[in-house]
Formats: structure tokens, C-alpha cells, sequence
């Protein structure tokens, strides 16, 4: 049951968009560039100013939407959402947005996330009589806000946050009002922008490049945003708590375009691979990433190393990521269909390859094979962040503690096992040093910055 729980809402995409005359056009080239967030569903709900529409399905934007389906959901108001499940647990009823319909209203939410209150909240509210539709942490927060005491939505919404616990960015729609909150932490990413006359939020920045947004803040941890034929106002719903952004999003989710409470991941990239540098000098002949979420740090190591970067790996454009396929024995078939080694770049050569994360060690010990049986005379494993040790409780998919390899052996151990010349992982200290922002680095330390059990609500 907790890893049902705990396996949805992985690293999905929200976005917003409010007072635009083709609001679900937007959200649909919104959510092509949050893909990377969630490729197993996808869906828009627009407003009319009366009526709430919805189109979502299993698959990628492009397969869930023909331009029928966008024809129907008119008006100036929409909020998207692309999810990405892991633990299993699928399913239509869990795309989302869920929309809802009532007598005061319909109202849709879209979330990406995972609480860690979600069971006992969830018992709480059947004790009262909700009868749950979806495995979906966004219901719990419908269920909340309509249960609460009486009175303005705001005022409902903000009593149900302060109930949740764990990592949550929201959209939601009304007739006559978007709203968007983030969890007291900040653990997901969260971004305000201006279209033209209207206002849009999105999971990432380059969402609003995509459609000629100007980004205008991220949303603050704890804050409610609410944006109507007013304008936008900001309510807080939580006494501001110590500023918690995932690292991952750094290391691995976000896309390099976007940029996260004013630090562009590439450029965040980079420097995790100079300060790998720094941490790792290696006498060798080339640099190598693998493509594409660790080519930054492998140019920040070439870079700050003096050493040639090359493309030593070449990806397949049209396998989807790792961790799609469910199974360990699929997830290895999907890591040969979708790398392949430049014989000539590695022939011969010392090569140090550079990867943004390790977590269960598949990648590393495929790569180095390909590398070996094209020629490379050395391999050199780098990982761009530190070893992963514990499990995260606030959307990613790092499953249970025995799936992650550097809970389970030591650094010399994974170093045999992928049958390296050497293995280094980035340091805690050096990690943080790369950035401003507070950050989670649980998985990394262990320190939760937000209750990481179900406990009582
Ligand atoms: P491993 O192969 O060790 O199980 O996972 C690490 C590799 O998978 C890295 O190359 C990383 O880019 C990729 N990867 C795919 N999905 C995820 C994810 O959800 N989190 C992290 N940290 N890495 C992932
Ligand atoms: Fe991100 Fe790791 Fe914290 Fe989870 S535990 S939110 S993956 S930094
Ligand atoms: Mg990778």
C-alpha cells in the first residue's frame, strides 16, 4: 500500500495558463516541452469562463491530442499536466488533470509530487465519507479543500495545504480563477510568467521560452498563487520553512534550458562537472558523457581538466528513457537499444566518462562494456553528484533502499562490479557548494527536510 502510494507522481509537469485567447494551445506546446517530466500521460482541462472541458489519455503529448480533441476545449483559461508513474501504478483514472464537477463548480487539479501523509489523509477522509476515485494525491487535496469549512475557495484551499505533507507543486482551475501552491520547502520547481495580457505557471522555465513567456519569479515555498480577472495575489499557507529544492532537479529532471530559483541547469551542470574536476583529476585522452542529461558535466570536467571533450556515446533519439520500462531486465535491453559507443573516438584511448547520476548502476556497468568492446583502453566512471543512499519519499523514483546500488556496496565494490579503472562520485561538500539555494540532498545524507513517513495527520 505505501509503495502504491509512494510510486505516484513521480516527475510530473504542471502548467497554467490564464487570460489567453488559445489558452489550450499554449498548454499543449507547454506540455511538449515538460515531456521530458513524463512520458505515460497527459492532459489539458480549459476553462470557458462557465464550463470546465478535459482531454487526457495514456502516451506522449503528441499521441494523446489530435487537433479535434484541442478544437473542443475552448476558452482563455487551461491548466495541463504530463505524468510520469513509477511502482506500477497505472491507469487512466490517474492522468490527470482530474477534473471535477459539483454544484458550486467545476474545479480540475494537476500536481506533481508525492505526500507522505497521502494514506492517513486518506483514511481520515473515507472515515468522513469521501469515496476515492483515482490513487491520485491530487484528489486528496479536492477531497480537503470541499470538506474544509465554508467560505471562499482561497481560504479553503489554504486550510487544505496546511493539512499536507511531503513535496507538492499545484495547478488548479475554476471557472473564474487559476491557482497554483508549492510545498513549504520547495522541494518541486515552480515558475510565474507573463503571456501577452495573461499569466502562466509551469514545473519549468523553458515552458515559457517555448511559448514567448517572460518569466517574472518562481513561486516561494508555502505560497499560494491566485490569479483571476484581478490580476495575481499571493497568499502564504505555511510559516516559511527552510528552502528545500531537490537537487535531482538539477543533476538529472529539469532541462538544461530551464532555470531553477536563478541558476540555468546547464550552467548548474557544468559546474558540478568542474568541481568533479577538481575533486577527480584523471591522467586520460578524452572526456565523455552520456547522452544527453550528463553532456553538461561532461563539458565542465573537459573544460576545467584541459582535456578534449568528445562524443564517445551516441543515443538513439527514439527510445524513451531508462526508467520507463518497468522491469530491471527490460530497463537493460533499454539501455543497449539506446546507446552505442564512437569506435573511433574511444579506440585506444583513456577515456573518463562522465554521468549525471548513479542509482541502481545499470547505466555505468552497460557503458563501460560498450566503451571496452570499442576499443577504449581505460575507462574512468565519473558521477556528477553523490552516491544515492536512501530512498526519496518526495516523487522520485528511487524505490527501496536495496534496488540502490550505492546503498549496497561500497564505492570499490560498484568499481568491480562495472568493471572500471576507477570509480569517483562528487562529494556532499562540493555538491553544495555549486549552489545558492537551500536544497534537499536527502537521498544523498539521509536529512528529510519535510516528514518522510506516513505518520498521523
Ligand atoms: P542507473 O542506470 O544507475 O540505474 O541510473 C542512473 C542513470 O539513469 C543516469 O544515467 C541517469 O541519467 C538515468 N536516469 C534515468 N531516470 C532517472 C531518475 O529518475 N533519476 C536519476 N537520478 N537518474 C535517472
Ligand atoms: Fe530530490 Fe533526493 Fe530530495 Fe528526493 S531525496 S527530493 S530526489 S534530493
Ligand atoms: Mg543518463
Amino acid at each position: 500500500m505505501l509503495a502504491e502510494l509512494r510510486g505516484l507522481n513521480e516527475a510530473c509537469g504542471v502548467f497554467g495558463v490564464w487570460n489567453h485567447p488559445r489558452a489550450s494551445q499554449i498548454a499543449y506546446y507547454a506540455l511538449h516541452s515538460l515531456q521530458h517530466r513524463g512520458q505515460e500521460g497527459a492532459g489539458i482541462v480549459a476553462s470557458d469562463g462557465e464550463t470546465l472541458r478535459i482531454r487526457k489519455g495514456q502516451g506522449l503529448v503528441t499521441e494523446v491530442f489530435s487537433a479535434e480533441s484541442m478544437d473542443r476545449l475552448h476558452g482563455r483559461a487551461a491548466i495541463g499536466h504530463v505524468r510520469y508513474s513509477a511502482g506500477g501504478v497505472n491507469g487512466f483514472e490517474n492522468v490527470q488533470p482530474l477534473l471535477f464537477r459539483s454544484q458550486s463548480g467545476d474545479f480540475a487539479i494537476a500536481h506533481n509530487g508525492n505526500l507522505t501523509n497521502a494514506r492517513a489523509l486518506r483514511g481520515m477522509l473515507e472515515e468522513e465519507g469521501s469515496i476515492f476515485q483515482t490513487a491520485a494525491d491530487a484528489e486528496i487535496l479536492a477531497h480537503l479543500t470541499k470538506r474544509g469549512r465554508k467560505g471562499p475557495l482561497p481560504e479553503r484551499l489554504m486550510d487544505a495545504l496546511a493539512k499536507l505533507a511531503g513535496a507538492y507543486a499545484f495547478v488548479m482551475l475554476k471557472e473564474d480563477a487559476l491557482y497554483a501552491a508549492l510545498d513549504p520547502h520547495g522541494i518541486k520547481p515552480l515558475s510565474l510568467g507573463r503571456l501577452g495580457e495573461g499569466y502562466v505557471v509551469s514545473s519549468e522555465t523553458c515552458a515559457f521560452d517555448l511559448i514567448g513567456a517572460e518569466h517574472l519569479r518562481d513561486v516561494e515555498p508555502g505560497e499560494l498563487i491566485i490569479i483571476d480577472a484581478e490580476g495575481v495575489h499571493s497568499r502564504s499557507f505555511a510559516s516559511s520553512e527552510q528552502e528545500a529544492l531537490c537537487t535531482m532537479e538539477y543533476v538529472y529532471f529539469s532541462r538544461p534550458d530551464s532555470n531553477l530559483r536563478g541558476l540555468n541547469v546547464h550552467t548548474a551542470r557544468k559546474k558540478l562537472g568542474k568541481a568533479l574536476a577538481a575533486e577527480f583529476p584523471i591522467d586520460a585522452d578524452v572526456v565523455t558523457g552520456v547522452p544527453d542529461s550528463s553532456l553538461s558535466a561532461a563539458i565542465g570536467y573537459a573544460e576545467a581538466a584541459g582535456l578534449p571533450y568528445e562524443l564517445g556515446l551516441i543515443k538513439s533519439r527514439y527510445v524513451g528513457r531508462t526508467f520507463i520500462e518497468p522491469s530491471q531486465s527490460l530497463r537493460e535491453q533499454g539501455v543497449k537499444l539506446k546507446l552505442s559507443a564512437v569506435r573511433g573516438v574511444v579506440e585506444g584511448k583513456r577515456v573518463v566518462m562522465v554521468d549525471d547520476s548513479l542509482v541502481r548502476g545499470t547505466t555505468g556497468r552497460r557503458i563501460t562494456t560498450l566503451l571496452r568492446e570499442a576499443g577504449a583502453r581505460e575507462v574512468h566512471v565519473l558521477i556528477a553528484s553523490p552516491t544515492i543512499q536512501y530512498p526519496c519519499y518526495y516523487g522520485m523514483d528511487t524505490l527501496s533502499t536495496d534496488e540502490l546500488a550505492a546503498a549496497n556496496h561500497s564505492v570499490e565494490e560498484l568499481r568491480q562490479m562495472m568493471n572500471a579503472d576507477s570509480l569517483g562520485f562528487l562529494s556532499v561538500e562540493r555538491t553544495q557548494r555549486v549552489f545558492q539555494c537551500g536544497l534537499c540532498m536527502a537521498c544523498f545524507t539521509g536529512e528529510y527536510p519535510a516528514r518522510e513517513v506516513e505518520a498521523d495527520v
